[in-house]
């Protein structure tokens, strides 16, 4: 069995423009790397109406216990400004020691380095080794997330396979690598505020009313008092009004409408649903008409400091000799999902050039990657 190079099959990742939600062969090219090295693979093709049809890969060696997931995403951003980029966004190019590419750190060169991590493991430990090594990657992550890993973990587990521990292969590091496992993540929750009032004369406000003073009066309610105060794992909780908008170009009519858009990044005082009806009550208090349309984009989660973090912190600087902090800034990701399984950290390459034109990830960083999943694998398994 040859050695699988992790830089050789980021570039051929690179090379599957595999933007949401579109897979264009790369799954395939994982599988084809997988499957001599004896893992099961499971194509699993979510839809939804509304939504575009996604394949993702569940791939599993072993069916004995522990098991060890390794949980990603194929798919990537679009590459923006074209112009921008000083090589191919999907080349696979090297320049200078960097592997330049839409994916290279998020998060094509973390699946390869994973999957690296994995052959090298298993050769090492032969026939001699029961536990379980799998691979849970979606097509669906930097899209709606809806035919994703959500589904996937829905469908393993209906299967009644149990994940033990799982590491999610997101870009965690800020500068170099082993700085940084992310342990949570806060929540993210959008809403649409629409205050209705009756359009008039301005000049008679008795014979109207003006929802844009009660919606001045709403979004004050809403922004005066703090959330929280944060707490040792997270940042305090924010909440920003996006936008205000009632599109009246004229000085002497009232409005029928007002509407504002509001966000909240939550930690883990709080879900969406308790920050709805928090906000609710707030609106109630000033009172009249309003409608409110909520979309949540995530949950915040914690993996609180533990046996995970640890066995993650030790691999890491064992390979760059760099203490990681432990941290749940950033947006949302898929470990968001993960975390009703089973424990879950982030751990990935830099995450500097991510979504950005000229993404790209050192061919060093991604061999220390590699081996800093092997011995995250060698003390999960020992
Ligand atoms: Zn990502």
């Amino acid at each position: 069995m040859a050695d699988v190079d992790p830089v050789a099959l980021t570039q051929a990742l690179i090379r599957r423009p595999s933007v949401t939600p579109k897979d264009e062969g790369a799954l395939g090219v994982l599988e084809d790397v997988l499957k001599p090295l004896g893992f099961t693979c499971h194509r699993l093709l979510f839809t939804e109406p509304g939504t575009p049809d996604i394949d993702n890969l569940y791939a599993r060696w072993g069916t004995g216990g522990p098991h060890f997931c390794f949980a990603g995403h194929m798919d990537v951003v679009p590459v923006g400004d074209l112009k921008g980029w000083t090589v191919d966004p999907f080349g696979g190019e090297i320049v200078d020691g960097h592997l330049y590419g839409r994916g290279a750190s998020d998060m094509k060169g973390a699946v390869a380095a994973f999957t690296a991590a994995a052959s090298g493991f298993l050769r090492k430990r032969g026939a001699d080794f029961k536990g379980s090594i799998s691979l849970l990657i979606t097509g669906d992550e930097e899209g709606p997330a809806i035919n994703g890993t959500a589904k996937m973990l829905k469908w393993v587990a209906a299967r009644n396979e149990k994940i033990d521990a799982c590491v999610v292969g997101e870009p965690s590091n800020e500068t170099s690598m082993g700085d940084m496992i992310k342990i949570g993540r806060r929540g993210s929750v959008n809403y649409a505020l629409t205050v209705a009032g009756m359009q008039g004369h301005e000049a008679f406000p008795h014979l109207a009313d003006t929802p844009n003073h009660r919606l001045v009066k709403m979004l004050a309610a809403l922004t005066e008092p703090e959330l929280d105060k944060g707490n040792e794992w997270f940042q305090q909780s924010s909440l920003q009004v996006t936008s205000i908008d009632v599109g009246n170009p004229a000085h002497n009519v009232i409005p029928a409408t007002a509407r504002a858009s509001i966000n909240i990044r939550f930690n883990d005082q709080h879900s969406s649903e308790s920050l709805t009806k928090w906000l609710r009550k707030r609106l109630d208090e000033v009172g009249g008409r309003y409608d409110l349309q909520i979309q949540v984009s995530g949950e915040s989660f914690l993996t609180k400091p533990g046996s995970l973090s640890d066995l993650v912190s030790n691999a890491a600087a064992a390979v760059t000799g760099r203490n990681a902090r432990l941290s749940t800034t950033g947006g949302t990701s898929d470990a968001r999902f993960i975390c009703n399984y089973a424990p879950v950290v982030e751990f990935g390459l830099i995450s500097r050039t991510m979504h950005k034109v000229d993404e790209r990830a050192a061919v060093a960083d991604i061999r220390s990657l590699t081996a800093i999943y092997g011995g995250i694998l060698d003390r999960f398994f020992s």
